[in-house]
């Protein structure tokens, strides 16, 4: 064999080792590797490492180069919607939904005047047509059911009250008061059609002038009836009545209202749906309205009128009596004047009423 040859050989051996070809081909450094050569793998220098950018709501951490991540996105921090805002990540902007809608409810049939307003039940409507003495049962669409015609005797009232499912899970839905002469009552229940499905006789004497109404439920089963007369410090219920049974129960006998306690007040009520965050009560004039803590008793918010919150957790407040604003459960205001009017008050799931002229008129807050 020649001498050139001998050279060659040596040449090639010397290519097939790693780390020593004659002349390397090197691929860029990257994120995670150095500058390598393709042919032999020799390596000079480090990785670049990542560039990495922070996570954002969306994003996890990823690097701007390679595009590789790490963690989780952050997820976006929300803020409530409002009348005037979706609800709105405070950090990206991103919005999800409508802002809140504050919109006339429109009666197709049904017309309010004077004192006469309804409720919306689950099913039917409940309308209150003072001007014929009367409680009229609509379906929901103003076609009516049933017409209630209380006979009042000289001197009394004929108090009622009715309650949406959501307040409770009990079989009435309207429960009323009657009197005889000598002031002995009676209780009638009807379903949310207007249908009596119990009659309760002597439930309960008062003296002449007064009367009796249904005020807080307990334990979603207990509805407890007070004189209305003697609301103020030291009123206790008159009777009480299973929601379950219909059964009338002896007021010792009904679970402990914690609301007893609460005698700087007027009067106090468990807002229904407020999951007992706050208790409604009246000063012991009747002239303010407070929102206040159920076991500290204190106030909260205070104001002229306020209404039930609704399914949404909404409710309407006013500071003046004529202004009001849409508040949630945690008092936050969503929306400043939003509505005008007096006596607001819940009128079903996601209406309120407010007075405004003569006439109630009905808002839907959704
Ligand atoms: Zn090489
Ligand atoms: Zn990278
Ligand atoms: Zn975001």
């Amino acid at each position: 064999m020649g001498k050139l040859w001998k050279v060659l050989i040596v040449a090639a051996m010397l290519a097939l080792l790693p780390g020593c070809c004659l002349k390397h081909e090197w691929a860029e450094a990257t994120c995670t590797e150095p500058k390598r050569c393709v042919k032999c793998g020799e390596t000079e220098g480090l990785s670049l490492g990542h560039t990495w950018r922070d996570a954002t709501c969306t994003e996890p951490r990823t690097c701007a180069v390679c595009k590789a991540t790490q963690g989780e996105p952050l997820g976006h921090t929300w803020v409530d919607r409002t009348v005037d805002a979706p609800k709105t990540c405070s950090v990206c902007n991103a919005t999800e939904g409508e802002p809140i809608k504050v919109t006339e409810y429109k009666f197709n049939k049904l017309t309010f005047s004077g004192k006469n307003w309804a409720i919306f039940l689950d099913h039917t409507i409940f309308y209150v047509d003072r001007g014929n003495g009367c409680l009229r049962f609509y379906d929901l669409a103003e076609n009516e059911i049933t017409t209630i015609k209380p006979e009042v005797p000289e001197g009394r009232g004929w108090a009622f009250d009715v309650y949406p499912e959501s307040y409770y899970a009990g079989k009435g839905k309207l429960f009323a008061v009657d009197y005889d002469d000598a002031g002995n009552c009676s209780l009638l229940v009807y379903d949310e059609r207007g249908t009596q499905i119990a009659s309760l006789e002597n439930v309960a004497k008062v003296p002449e002038g007064h009367y009796i109404s249904p005020s807080t439920v307990a334990d979603n089963r207990y509805l407890r009836f007070y004189d209305r007369k003697d609301t103020q410090k030291n009123a206790k219920p008159v009777f009480g009545l299973d929601l379950e049974t219909l059964q009338i129960v002896p007021t010792e006998d009904m679970p402990v209202a914690r609301w007893y306690d609460g005698r700087q007040y007027g009067a106090c009520n468990v807002i229904p749906n407020s999951e007992d965050k706050y208790m409604l009560a009246y000063s012991l004039d009747y002239t303010k309205m407070y929102l206040v803590h159920p076991v500290y008793y204190s106030i909260k918010a205070e104001c002229l009128d306020f209404s039930g919150f609704n399914e949404l957790g909404y409710a309407l407040i006013s500071e003046d009596g004529v202004n009001y604003n849409l508040i949630d459960r945690d008092l936050n205001v969503l929306g400043t004047n939003v509505l005008s009017g007096s006596d607001a008050d819940w009128a079903g799931k996601t209406i309120f009423s407010i007075k405004q002229g003569d006439e109630y008129k009905y808002y839907s807050v959704e």
